[in-house]
């Protein structure tokens, strides 16, 4: 018997898996494909209630927790996603926070140990193709940069995944979406893309149409309501958050299959 498809998407906190793969998870868990989502912290170091910060008054880390998991539920339920596996590590905060030096940090667990963790829920749903961010962890958190680290290691130490893949933001539709921020005007008139922000265009091997599922990120999103991290792009008019939220663009980075340079699918190669 063939194993059933499933995707696997490793994520640092409860939100992230929304603009970079919401689409693909809600396309795939629609086609019949079974859909894992791993998030690697419990998110303590988000915004509490009213958008207070981590170390302000009234920002409660357990609380900030336990809200965010909530959201996560209701987002992956509006995203159709089947399995959300927790592995419940400390939200580590942007670089150069105070939270950086808490034992208890994702970003100071050894690659090893939360290798482990990952691989065993690897063995568990034996995905064919895993999704994950790239070197620099997308824009530099150190927890996206660990999530990175384990999901390579896993791969590597069961051998179980077909294909490994970064999230890629194509430079070109990078571009495109820093001029929409500046016609919001305010806050992003002055916004400006650094040449080197995003991935290179040449490098994106993998664009997947996620149109038809625009309205379940939208929805995710927006259940990620005590963030104000990804609240923006609600903000951008109507007619262009089609083109922001699809479609989701990839580089594959591992393939021991054999599937075309140039793919609109993640399971290309791996269909019956
Ligand atoms: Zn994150």
């Amino acid at each position: 018997m063939s194993r059933e498809l499933t995707v696997m998407a490793v994520h640092a906190h409860p939100d992230d898996e929304v603009i970079s793969t919401g689409g693909i998870l809600a396309r795939y868990a629609h086609e019949g494909i079974r859909t894992v989502l791993v998030t690697c912290t419990n998110g303590e170091q988000g915004d509490g209630p009213g958008g207070v910060k981590p170390g302000e008054e009234g920002h409660d880390p357990r609380a900030v927790a336990e809200h965010r998991l909530g959201e996560l539920r209701e987002s992956a339920a509006h995203l159709g996603i089947a399995h959300v596996e927790l592995l419940g590590y400390r939200d580590s905060g942007m670089d150069g926070w105070p939270a950086n030096d808490h034992p208890d940090a994702f970003s100071n667990a050894p690659v090893e140990d939360a290798a482990a963790k990952l691989g065993k829920l690897m063995e568990h749903y034996r995905p064919q193709v895993v999704v994950t961010y790239d070197e620099n962890g997308g824009y530099g958190h150190p927890d996206h940069i660990q999530a990175h680290r384990i999901a390579v290691a896993a791969t590597e130490r069961t051998g179980i995944p077909d294909k490994l893949y970064y999230g890629a933001m194509p430079r070109a539709r990078m571009r495109e979406m820093f001029e929409h921020m500046r016609a919001l005007g305010a806050d992003w008139a002055d916004a400006e893309m650094p040449d080197d922000f995003g991935t290179p265009d040449e490098l994106v091997t993998t664009v997947v149409d996620v149109s038809p599922y625009v309205e379940n990120k939208i929805k995710a999103l927006r259940a990620h309501a005590s963030q104000s991290d990804g609240a923006f792009l609600l903000r951008l008019p109507e007619d262009v958050q089609p083109r922001v939220f699809s479609p989701e663009c990839f580089t594959r980075h591992f393939c021991r299959i054999d599937a075309p340079d140039q793919e609109d699918d993640l399971f290309a190669g791996l269909r019956a």
